[in-house]
């Protein structure tokens, strides 16, 4: 396991099948959630999926926002989200 895991914000599942946040929780009530747009969902399964609550509640068992993006990471240059990754800065 990475030592910094629990200083980003994440851990292990106790299955180890999955990262989960330590302070994210899902939503278990889809009445005010948003419609059209793509959120994670938990199936009756348990397995997680990015996707749109189609209204039917009997398969998603509740549902989260995706995270965001960090604006301190977005390249300057280019506008990619990750500046670490777009190679702008290998270019200078
Ligand atoms: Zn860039």
């Amino acid at each position: 396991m990475r030592g910094n895991s629990v200083a980003e914000g994440w851990k292990f599942s106790s299955d180890r099948k999955a990262a989960v946040s330590l302070t994210q929780e899902y939503i278990y009530d889809f009445s005010q959630g948003p419609r059209g747009v793509n959120v994670i969902l938990l199936g009756a399964g348990g397995v997680a999926t990015i996707g749109r609550y189609d209204g039917v509640p009997e398969f998603w068992q509740c549902w989260a926002p995706l995270p965001r993006t960090r604006k301190d990471h977005v390249c300057g240059v280019c506008g990619a989200v990750s500046a670490l990754k777009c190679g702008c800065e290998a270019k200078k």
